[in-house]
């Protein structure tokens, strides 16, 4: 990537006016997955005087701003008390702990990537965005929309709610890319379930959600055929890392695996 200025923003105003200048402009965050980039860019607008880095919550829910790093997250003792701590799991799993102070929550949801560890997780927690001129919008609405959005993402909502939560990250080194991820939640009658680094993007295992909603305890019948569904049913592809077949089988074997014990727990 070759960038021409470099420039502080002022306000989330001067951050969205100067992005929205130019298809040459773009926010830069911990600039990590830019880098990669071969993209020419007359002007970056970096985030970092506007207070965006905070982990807060109010009575009913968390909210994580776009420029928190993903091993503030690792460390949130707010964020350990959601859904068994299942984002913080999931972060600390992200390469190594000098990367992790430089990544962010809102490079990671912008860049929509197939990879990301982080998508499962806070599609199964309900998550919200706040973007500066878009308002709010859910997070599986903007994972969903084909168009690209030029504006700033401000902050991510995490509703409060009481429910336990399973992360898995499969993966053949520690600093791999996954292999497939599972994210599961469990309020009282409503669980959630996402499948991502398919290699495709997270998306919610809907087919199975539908048979599991509504019962606050399950059998293991009606485990194994939510499992199976999960696995029927969501797209997996090919690539170096795995092949299509063994990515079905190990969503099957761990979404199984992730119901038993939520199951397990809530009893
Ligand atoms: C070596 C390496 C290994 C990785 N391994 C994993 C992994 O195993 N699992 C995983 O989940 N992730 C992994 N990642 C991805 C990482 O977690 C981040 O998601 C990614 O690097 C984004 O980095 P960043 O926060 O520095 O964003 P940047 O690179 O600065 O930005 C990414 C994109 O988001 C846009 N953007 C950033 N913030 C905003 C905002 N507030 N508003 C609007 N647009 C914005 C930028 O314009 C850019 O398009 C890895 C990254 C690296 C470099």
């Amino acid at each position: 990537m070759n960038i021409k200025h470099f420039h502080k923003a002022a306000s989330l105003d001067d951050a969205y006016e100067r992005v929205n200048k130019s298809r040459h402009h773009a926010i830069i965050a911990g600039g990590a997955w830019m880098k990669f980039s071969s993209r020419e860019l007359e002007e970056v607008i970096d985030l970092s005087d506007l207070g965006l880095d905070a982990i807060e919550e109010t009575k009913n829910e968390v909210i994580i701003g776009s420029m928190t790093t993903l091993h503030a997250i690792e460390t949130s003792e707010i964020l350990q008390a959601l859904f068994n701590g299942i984002l913080p799991e999931a972060a600390a799993q992200i390469v190594g702990v000098g990367l992790r102070n430089v990544l962010t929550i809102g490079g990671s949801i912008i860049g929509k990537y197939g990879f990301s560890d982080l998508l499962g997780p806070l599609l199964c927690m309900d998550a919200q965005l706040n973007f500066h001129q878009a308002g709010k919008m859910s997070l599986e609405a903007f994972l969903d929309a084909k168009s690209s959005i030029n504006d700033v993402l401000v902050s991510v909502h995490i509703p409060k709610q009481n429910g336990k939560g399973y992360f898995k990250k499969v993966r053949k080194t520690a600093l791999d890319f996954a292999v497939l991820n599972i994210a599961i939640t469990k309020t009282t009658d409503q669980f959630k379930i996402a499948l991502g680094s398919r290699p495709a993007r997270a998306i919610l295992a809907m087919d199975a959600m539908a048979v599991l909603n509504g019962y606050e305890s399950l059998d293991n019948k009606q485990i194994e055929n939510a499992a199976k569904i999960a696995a029927d049913a969501t797209t997996f592809g090919d690539n170096h890392r795995a092949s299509k077949a063994y990515r079905k089988e190990l969503a099957y074997v761990y979404v199984r695996r992730g119901l038993f014990m939520l199951n397990k727990e809530a009893s």
